[in-house]
Protein backbone atom coordinates (compact mmCIF):
# COMPACT_ATOMS: atom_id res chain seq x y z
CA UNK A 1 0.00 0.00 0.00
CA UNK A 2 1.47 3.50 -0.85
CA UNK A 3 2.44 5.69 2.04
CA UNK A 4 1.12 9.46 1.81
CA UNK A 5 2.04 12.63 3.40
CA UNK A 6 -1.51 14.29 5.32
CA UNK A 7 -0.90 18.22 6.34
CA UNK A 8 -3.48 19.62 8.71
CA UNK A 9 -2.87 23.36 9.28
CA UNK A 10 -5.56 25.73 10.74
CA UNK A 11 -6.42 27.92 13.92
CA UNK A 12 -5.06 27.45 17.09
CA UNK A 13 -7.34 25.04 19.33
CA UNK A 14 -9.54 23.61 17.12
CA UNK A 15 -8.87 20.29 17.65
CA UNK A 16 -6.17 19.96 14.61
CA UNK A 17 -3.84 17.49 16.76
CA UNK A 18 -6.54 14.76 17.85
CA UNK A 19 -8.02 15.22 14.55
CA UNK A 20 -4.33 14.39 13.25
CA UNK A 21 -3.56 11.90 16.28
CA UNK A 22 -6.42 9.84 14.96
CA UNK A 23 -5.93 9.64 11.39
CA UNK A 24 -2.30 8.43 12.66
CA UNK A 25 -3.60 5.63 14.18
CA UNK A 26 -6.19 4.13 11.87
CA UNK A 27 -3.76 4.15 9.37
CA UNK A 28 -0.56 3.06 11.30
CA UNK A 29 1.25 6.49 10.51
CA UNK A 30 3.70 8.76 12.48
CA UNK A 31 1.70 11.54 14.00
CA UNK A 32 3.73 14.88 14.80
CA UNK A 33 2.36 17.90 16.37
CA UNK A 34 4.59 21.07 14.97
CA UNK A 35 2.73 23.37 17.96
CA UNK A 36 4.80 20.95 20.65
CA UNK A 37 8.29 21.74 18.87
CA UNK A 38 7.37 25.93 19.08
CA UNK A 39 6.16 25.52 22.35
CA UNK A 40 8.99 23.21 23.65
CA UNK A 41 11.36 25.81 22.20
CA UNK A 42 9.22 29.21 23.88
CA UNK A 43 9.34 26.88 27.43
CA UNK A 44 13.57 26.88 26.80
CA UNK A 45 13.10 30.14 26.19
CA UNK A 46 11.26 30.80 29.38
CA UNK A 47 13.14 28.93 31.36
CA UNK A 48 16.49 30.59 30.10
CA UNK A 49 15.04 34.16 31.54
CA UNK A 50 15.35 34.94 27.78
CA UNK A 51 11.68 37.52 28.04
CA UNK A 52 13.07 40.42 29.53
CA UNK A 53 9.71 42.54 30.48
CA UNK A 54 7.84 40.43 28.47
CA UNK A 55 10.43 41.30 25.26
CA UNK A 56 12.36 38.24 23.55
CA UNK A 57 15.96 38.70 23.62
CA UNK A 58 15.96 36.82 19.89
CA UNK A 59 20.01 36.96 19.77
CA UNK A 60 20.22 35.03 22.77
CA UNK A 61 17.91 32.63 21.81
CA UNK A 62 19.07 32.43 18.13
CA UNK A 63 22.43 31.31 19.42
CA UNK A 64 21.10 29.18 21.67
CA UNK A 65 19.11 27.27 19.51
CA UNK A 66 22.60 24.30 18.95
CA UNK A 67 21.34 23.84 22.38
CA UNK A 68 17.60 23.00 21.87
CA UNK A 69 16.94 19.09 21.33
CA UNK A 70 13.04 18.61 20.57
CA UNK A 71 12.30 15.11 20.31
CA UNK A 72 8.89 12.99 20.43
CA UNK A 73 8.48 9.41 22.04
CA UNK A 74 5.13 7.35 22.10
CA UNK A 75 4.11 6.30 25.46
CA UNK A 76 2.60 3.38 24.63
CA UNK A 77 0.68 2.62 28.12
CA UNK A 78 -0.89 6.19 27.54
CA UNK A 79 -0.90 5.74 23.50
CA UNK A 80 0.08 9.48 23.64
CA UNK A 81 2.92 11.20 21.94
CA UNK A 82 4.78 12.66 24.40
CA UNK A 83 7.54 15.86 23.37
CA UNK A 84 11.04 15.88 25.22
CA UNK A 85 13.10 19.58 25.70
CA UNK A 86 16.75 18.26 26.05
CA UNK A 87 15.75 14.73 27.06
CA UNK A 88 13.16 16.03 29.54
CA UNK A 89 9.37 15.32 28.89
CA UNK A 90 7.68 18.71 29.08
CA UNK A 91 4.26 17.53 27.38
CA UNK A 92 2.16 18.69 30.50
CA UNK A 93 4.72 22.22 30.57
CA UNK A 94 4.16 23.20 27.62
CA UNK A 95 0.15 23.10 26.94
CA UNK A 96 -0.03 25.65 29.98
CA UNK A 97 -1.34 29.77 29.40
CA UNK A 98 2.09 31.01 30.09
CA UNK A 99 3.82 28.91 26.59
CA UNK A 100 0.60 29.76 25.03
CA UNK A 101 0.89 33.65 25.65
CA UNK A 102 4.55 33.98 24.47
CA UNK A 103 4.61 31.43 21.93
CA UNK A 104 3.50 33.33 19.22
CA UNK A 105 6.35 35.58 19.47
CA UNK A 106 8.89 32.62 19.37
CA UNK A 107 7.54 31.66 16.19
CA UNK A 108 8.19 33.99 14.57
CA UNK A 109 11.56 34.11 14.28
CA UNK A 110 13.31 33.27 11.21
CA UNK A 111 16.01 31.04 12.54
CA UNK A 112 13.41 29.18 15.15
CA UNK A 113 11.12 28.37 11.71
CA UNK A 114 14.09 26.79 10.00
CA UNK A 115 15.27 24.83 12.79
CA UNK A 116 12.21 23.32 13.16
CA UNK A 117 11.24 23.32 9.36
CA UNK A 118 14.63 21.50 8.87
CA UNK A 119 13.66 18.80 11.84
CA UNK A 120 10.07 18.71 10.69
CA UNK A 121 11.10 17.98 6.80
CA UNK A 122 13.42 14.82 7.97
CA UNK A 123 10.21 13.35 9.94
CA UNK A 124 8.54 12.83 6.94
CA UNK A 125 11.35 11.30 4.28
CA UNK A 126 9.80 8.04 4.21
CA UNK A 127 6.14 9.70 4.15
CA UNK A 128 3.33 7.64 6.19
CA UNK A 129 2.89 10.82 8.17
CA UNK A 130 0.41 12.71 9.46
CA UNK A 131 1.56 16.37 10.50
CA UNK A 132 -0.55 19.50 12.07
CA UNK A 133 0.82 22.99 12.45
CA UNK A 134 -0.06 26.12 10.53
CA UNK A 135 2.36 26.47 7.60
CA UNK A 136 3.08 22.53 7.19
CA UNK A 137 1.02 22.66 3.72
CA UNK A 138 2.55 25.70 2.26
CA UNK A 139 6.23 25.38 3.36
CA UNK A 140 7.03 22.20 5.21
CA UNK A 141 5.34 19.74 2.77
CA UNK A 142 4.07 21.33 -0.37
CA UNK A 143 3.36 18.30 -2.07
CA UNK A 144 1.62 16.68 0.61
CA UNK A 145 -0.89 14.20 -1.01
CA UNK A 146 -3.60 15.50 1.53
CA UNK A 147 -4.22 18.96 2.61
CA UNK A 148 -6.92 19.83 5.28
CA UNK A 149 -7.27 23.30 6.71
CA UNK A 150 -9.17 23.40 9.81
CA UNK A 151 -11.20 25.69 11.90
CA UNK A 152 -14.11 26.15 14.09
CA UNK A 153 -15.80 29.22 15.93
CA UNK A 154 -13.76 31.44 18.56
CA UNK A 155 -16.67 30.13 20.84
CA UNK A 156 -16.47 26.73 20.64
CA UNK A 157 -12.66 26.08 20.56
CA UNK A 158 -12.59 28.62 23.67
CA UNK A 159 -15.33 26.17 25.47
CA UNK A 160 -12.85 22.70 24.08
CA UNK A 161 -9.57 24.48 25.28
CA UNK A 162 -11.14 25.56 28.85
CA UNK A 163 -12.93 22.06 29.66
CA UNK A 164 -9.25 20.65 28.61
CA UNK A 165 -7.27 22.87 30.68
CA UNK A 166 -9.54 23.07 33.91
CA UNK A 167 -9.86 19.07 33.51
CA UNK A 168 -6.16 19.39 34.12
CA UNK A 169 -6.85 21.60 37.36
CA UNK A 170 -5.10 24.57 35.81
CA UNK A 171 -6.42 27.80 36.82
CA UNK A 172 -7.61 29.39 33.89
CA UNK A 173 -11.07 31.57 33.14
CA UNK A 174 -12.84 31.42 29.23
CA UNK A 175 -11.93 34.87 28.91
CA UNK A 176 -8.30 34.50 29.38
CA UNK A 177 -8.48 31.60 26.59
CA UNK A 178 -10.49 33.37 24.37
CA UNK A 179 -8.22 36.36 24.02
CA UNK A 180 -5.32 33.96 23.94
CA UNK A 181 -6.62 32.21 20.84
CA UNK A 182 -7.81 35.61 19.29
CA UNK A 183 -4.70 37.21 19.83
CA UNK A 184 -2.64 33.88 18.38
CA UNK A 185 -4.80 33.85 15.32
CA UNK A 186 -3.93 37.64 14.60
CA UNK A 187 -0.51 36.69 15.03
CA UNK A 188 -0.09 33.54 13.22
CA UNK A 189 -1.93 34.95 10.14
CA UNK A 190 0.24 38.59 10.06
CA UNK A 191 3.65 37.01 10.76
CA UNK A 192 5.80 38.19 7.81
CA UNK A 193 7.48 34.36 7.87
CA UNK A 194 5.30 31.63 6.61
CA UNK A 195 2.27 33.34 8.32
CA UNK A 196 -1.11 31.17 8.80
CA UNK A 197 -2.47 30.32 5.28
CA UNK A 198 -4.82 28.00 3.78
CA UNK A 199 -2.61 25.97 1.05
CA UNK A 200 -4.62 26.70 -2.75
CA UNK A 201 -5.27 22.71 -2.86
CA UNK A 202 -6.11 22.64 0.96
CA UNK A 203 -9.94 21.06 1.66
CA UNK A 204 -11.54 23.36 4.22
CA UNK A 205 -13.34 21.40 7.76
CA UNK A 206 -15.21 23.89 9.59
CA UNK A 207 -15.50 21.37 12.10
CA UNK A 208 -17.56 23.63 15.22
CA UNK A 209 -20.61 21.59 14.63
CA UNK A 210 -18.81 18.39 14.18
CA UNK A 211 -17.80 15.21 16.67
CA UNK A 212 -14.74 13.55 16.19
CA UNK A 213 -16.26 10.48 14.49
CA UNK A 214 -18.07 12.36 11.78
CA UNK A 215 -14.68 13.95 11.01
CA UNK A 216 -13.02 10.87 10.64
CA UNK A 217 -15.71 9.40 7.98
CA UNK A 218 -14.88 12.73 6.06
CA UNK A 219 -11.43 12.17 6.01
CA UNK A 220 -11.47 8.63 5.32
CA UNK A 221 -13.40 8.87 2.38
CA UNK A 222 -10.79 11.00 0.83
CA UNK A 223 -7.88 9.23 1.88
CA UNK A 224 -9.42 6.14 0.38
CA UNK A 225 -9.97 8.09 -3.45
CA UNK A 226 -5.81 9.16 -2.75
CA UNK A 227 -4.79 5.50 -1.68
CA UNK A 228 -6.89 4.10 -4.32
CA UNK A 229 -5.74 5.93 -7.46
O1 LIG B 1 -0.76 24.05 17.54
P1 LIG B 1 -0.50 24.87 18.78
O2 LIG B 1 -1.62 25.78 19.15
O3 LIG B 1 0.01 24.07 19.93
O4 LIG B 1 0.73 25.82 18.35
C1 LIG B 1 1.29 26.75 19.21
C2 LIG B 1 1.84 27.91 18.41
O5 LIG B 1 2.98 27.49 17.66
C3 LIG B 1 0.92 28.55 17.40
O6 LIG B 1 0.10 29.56 17.97
C4 LIG B 1 1.88 29.14 16.38
O7 LIG B 1 2.32 30.41 16.80
C5 LIG B 1 3.06 28.21 16.45
N1 LIG B 1 3.13 27.27 15.34
C6 LIG B 1 3.67 27.70 14.15
N2 LIG B 1 3.84 26.83 13.12
C7 LIG B 1 3.47 25.56 13.25
C8 LIG B 1 2.88 25.09 14.44
C9 LIG B 1 2.69 25.99 15.47
O8 LIG B 1 4.01 28.86 14.02
N3 LIG B 1 3.69 24.71 12.23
Amino acid sequence: MKKIVIAIDGHSSCGKSTFAKSIAKKLGYVFVDTGAMYRAVTLYALKNNMFVNNELNTSLLESSLVNVDVDFSFDTAKQQSLVFLNGVNVESEIRGIEVSNFVSVVSQNALVREYLVGLQQKMGAKKGLVMDGRDIGTTVFPDAELKIYMTASVKVRAERRYLELTLKGDKVSLEEIKENIESRDFQDQNRAISPLRKASDAIMLDNSDMTVEQQMEWVMTKIDVILNS
